[in-house]
């Protein structure tokens, strides 16, 4: 096992992941973090990078949690020993997007889990403004944070078309659905989850959120145009055909979506169809540091999260070779047998 690496996704490989010995001792600047990551989870937008990387050198892991090991000396905000998190959007801090609250547009970002640089490594670098402390919470409740921050970010979308918090469908019960359906019922909105796979209805059921199966929301006529808030959490990888063209089916007149789930193939919409409903839809683009520091300090402690993580977290596969990570993702690319799958980096300061 190397002692300091990253990992690396080459689709032209044999193996296909590989680890890249990475220099552990290089000096840090002034407002820089050392960190080591500690659990990396595997979600839904790797398994569709992987499906639709054609490149030599993906780095993997944005959803992760670790310990800060050195700080610049300009650094106040944090100290070594402090367990931190990011958003998978690694915002500049200085333009217009980042100053006005919004660093998930910003337009000078380094998105974690691209050709650029992951989580999935044993030390990373980034910027003061970039890390948010974690207080409290057990380590599976807190790696879940970035995903409960998804589903904050969506309804403050959502909440920038329609203040009204009303009846809301959920398209999708995988860690983006759950999450999201977590934070919309804890703002009073009335939620229901669509989703196809009978064993997250049932760990949704589980949960005691409110779920349908697709086909037999499809046969009950009272559900037809019957929502007025509707969040696209499916997608398309994984051969599945994602929840986009149902939206003018279950949206009622003058309905607001917002698109969290990722698509390989076009989304094509019928204009007629959606101006007819007089629908209006926004598309997300990750988290903002903002949001992720307000989902932190309102969930990391809390209850319900560790509840949820402990049903949602189904595997914990312990990293030390690229092997453990094939079976990492075929585990995850398997959603009737897991849940969140998590990968934890060896442990150690070096
Ligand atoms: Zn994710
Ligand atoms: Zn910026």
């Amino acid at each position: 096992m190397l002692k300091a690496f990253e990992v690396l996704y080459n689709p032209r490989a044999d193996q296909k992941f590989e680890t890249l010995a990475i220099n552990a001792d290089s000096p840090i600047s002034e407002n820089d973090i050392l960190v080591k990551p500690l659990l990396v989870g595997v979600c839904g937008s790797d398994l569709f990078h992987l499906e639709s990387y054609r490149g030599a050198a993906l780095r993997i892991g944005h959803e992760w949690i670790g310990d800060v090991i050195k700080v610049g000396a300009g650094v106040r905000s944090l100290k070594i020993g402090d367990r931190v998190t990011s958003s998978a959007v690694l915002a500049c801090g200085r333009c217009e997007a980042c100053t006005q609250g919004k660093s998930n547009y910003c337009t000078n970002s380094t998105i974690l889990g691209s050709e650029v640089i992951g989580a999935l490594r044993t030390h990373l670098v980034l910027k003061e403004h970039q890390l948010v402390k974690i207080l409290g919470g057990d380590d599976q409740a807190q790696a879940i944070l970035e995903v409960v921050a998804v589903g904050e970010q969506a309804l403050i979308h959502l909440q920038s078309l329609k203040a009204d918090r009303q009846r809301l469908l959920i398209f999708g019960a995988g860690s983006v659905g759950l999450c999201t359906a977590m934070v919309a019922s804890s703002q009073g909105y009335e939620v229901i989850l669509l989703e196809t796979i009978p064993e997250r209805i049932k760990r949704a059921q589980g949960l005691g959120y409110r779920v349908m199966a697709l086909g037999l929301a499809l046969l009950d006529p009272e559900m037809r145009h019957h929502f007025p808030l509707i969040i696209d959490a499916s997608g398309d990888h994984l051969g599945g055909k994602g929840a986009w063209s149902y939206l003018t089916y279950f949206g009622a007149k003058d309905f607001h979506g917002v698109m969290v789930a990722k698509y390989l193939k076009p989304v094509q919409f019928d204009p007629n169809q959606l101006a007819l409903l007089q629908a209006r839809l926004v598309w997300m683009r990750g988290v903002s540091e903002s949001c992720l520091r307000d989902t932190v300090s309102k969930w990391s402690s809390t209850q319900k999260l560790s509840e949820l993580a402990q049903e949602l977290v189904t595997h914990q596969i312990d990293f030390s070779s690229p092997v453990d990570l094939k079976q990492a993702f075929e585990t995850a690319q398997d959603r009737s047998l897991s849940g969140k799958v998590l990968l934890r980096l060896p442990e150690g300061n070096s």
